[in-house]
């Protein structure tokens, strides 16, 4: 059967790359290759930025009433609910994510733009307290313009949302960058774009690799901001392009969180919470619960539940509604745990599971849920993000312990506290510096709650009702109201 083709959604309508290259899609379960997709050059991408531009400058979006924004938001929203089952069966087939996760997150992706679309008219500057004779002071909110949106091959539907929506609500047109390993299900979701009938190049789909295409677009003279989701590394890369177009930048990158758990828990709650946290995704999740912190009374059965627990998940397909973890989304990302595993276990961690590759597959980028016991936090499953099915152990024995273990970490993007004193939980979860924590649960969320790490996990939020202001830059306007001529500048009174 010949690979699915492909297109772009550049300036409201369909496109491959200019040149006519494209790049194969493999399909993670089966490691074969199952859709043909465009690799855009860098004039592709200026293309699109042109596109965008024009929406912006000479399209009606950024001047409608905001309420009307808030309508196409809906039609939007209304034009996606049709095809979940058919985004999630791509991203499953794209990604190696089940499918029961991959179609619930398209159904709720809706809820991103309606969200957004609630807060269209919700946008406001201020008028701050100033002195009688002191001119009129009001700050208003304007959109910022041209938008450039990067995600990562994980979520992407709903990392794209948060995105979009609240870029378009507040008036900016956008561009959004696929990951090369997941553009499918993006490419596809531009369908309902199409349908939904948004003016021409206020939302633009290109797909291709880090470079040219992620690399022209970010450093494209006519975008204004950036908003990035993705590893520290191609942060790093993506830093210096804004020197160029002096872009606002935002980062939502990699994390390690901690799970603290203390000995007064119910012990079968905390293993669920914590085996959502690591094993949901395969693991591959930004917020993954990847470090476990243990109280030292209750590690040894804590430990011997979540074992018990890891062995029982049903490995498979991931497009079968029995499955509970399936294969990781590339194989660079299996060698890469695997090589982090072994050093560990070298420097002394203990697999307590897991470890390898399951037997009963012979193809597919499959790896077992693992569980590694650590007694120091300079191994390498413990220092670096694995984003796989890896959780590494460590004990602690009183508060001040697990505090400072939970805090020594390079990156702070999320974290989990497990303990019935509501007032300990709280005040650890205070002091565990991270951008969200969860307490007595796990992996829960919605469009309400604002994302984003400390130190190497980023900076800038999405999602919330906050993040659309990220999209507006704040023009303050000064009146003279005294009713006098205005004075000789040179005249000093
Ligand atoms: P990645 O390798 O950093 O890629 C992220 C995106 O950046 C991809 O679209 C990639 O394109 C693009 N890119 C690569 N080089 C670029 C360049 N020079 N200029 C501009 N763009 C470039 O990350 P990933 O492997 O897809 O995703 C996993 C990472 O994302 C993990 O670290 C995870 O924690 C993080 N993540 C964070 C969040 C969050 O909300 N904080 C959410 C999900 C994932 P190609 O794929 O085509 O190379």
């Amino acid at each position: 059967m010949a690979d699915t083709h492909y297109q772009m959604f550049i300036d409201g309508g369909w496109r491959d790359a200019s040149d006519g290259v494209t790049f194969k899609s493999v399909n993670p379960a089966t490691e074969e290759a199952w859709a043909d997709v465009p690799e855009a050059t860098e004039a592709d991408v200026n293309d699109a930025v042109l596109a965008a531009h024009r929406a912006f400058e000479e399209g009606p979006w950024p001047r409608m009433k905001p309420a009307e924004r808030a309508r196409h938001l809906r039609r939007l929203a209304d034009c996606v609910r049709p095809y979940a089952e058919a985004l999630g069966r791509t991203e499953t087939t794209d990604t190696g994510k089940l499918l029961r996760e991959t179609r619930w997150q398209a159904g709720n992706v809706s809820g991103v733009y309606e969200f957004y679309a609630g807060l269209a008219d919700k946008v406001h500057g201020y008028t701050p307290m100033t002195g009688p004779d002191d001119p009129f002071l009001m700050t208003v909110r304007e959109p910022v313009g041209v938008v450039a949106g990067i995600v990562p091959w994980n979520s992407q539907l709903q990392l794209a949302a948060y995105k979009i929506a609240p870029a378009l609500a507040a008036g900016n047109s956008i561009i959004i960058k696929a990951s090369e390993h997941a553009s499918c299900a993006l490419l596809d979701f531009a369908r309902a774009i199409a349908d939904a009938d948004l003016p021409p190049g206020v939302v633009n789909i290109v797909s291709g690799g880090g470079v040219p295409c992620g690399q022209a677009l970010t450093s494209h003279p006519l975008v204004s901001r950036i908003t990035f989701t993705g590893g520290v590394e191609t942060a790093r890369r993506v830093i210096p392009n804004t020197a160029n177009n002096i872009a606002r930048l935002s980062l939502e990158l990699g994390g390690k969180s901690p799970v603290v758990v203390f000995d007064d828990v119910d012990l079968e709650s905390a293993t669920n919470g914590v085996v959502a946290g690591i094993f949901g995704a395969s693991g591959q999740s930004c917020a993954a619960g990847s470090r476990l912190i243990v109280q030292d009374t209750i590690h040894d059965e804590l430990v011997e539940r979540l074992v018990a627990k890891a062995e029982s998940i049903r490995i498979g397909d991931p497009l079968d509604e029995e499955t509970q973890m399936g294969p990781l989304a590339t194989y660079q990302q299996r060698d890469r745990i695997e090589d982090l595993l072994a050093q560990s276990v070298d420097q002394g961690a203990r697999v307590l599971t897991g470890g390898s590759r399951p037997r009963a597959f012979n193809k597919g980028w499959y790896f077992e849920p693992t569980i590694v016991d650590c007694d120091h936090q300079e191994l390498p499953v413990v220092r670096n993000e694995l984003f796989g099915p890896v959780l590494s152990v460590l004990k602690f024995k009183d508060e001040a312990e697990a505090l400072a273990i939970a805090n020594d970490c390079d990156f702070a993007f999320a974290g989990g506290v497990f303990s019935k004193d509501v007032s300990r939980a709280l005040r650890v979860s205070r002091r565990i510096r991270a951008g969200r924590l969860w307490i007595n649960t796990y992996r829960v969320t919605s469009a309400q709650v604002p994302f984003g790490g400390f130190k190497r996990s980023g900076y800038g939020r999405e999602a919330g009702i906050e993040s659309i202001n990220d999209f507006t830059e704040l023009k303050s306007i000064l009146i003279d109201t005294s009713g006098e001529p205005v004075a000789d500048p040179f005249i000093m009174r």
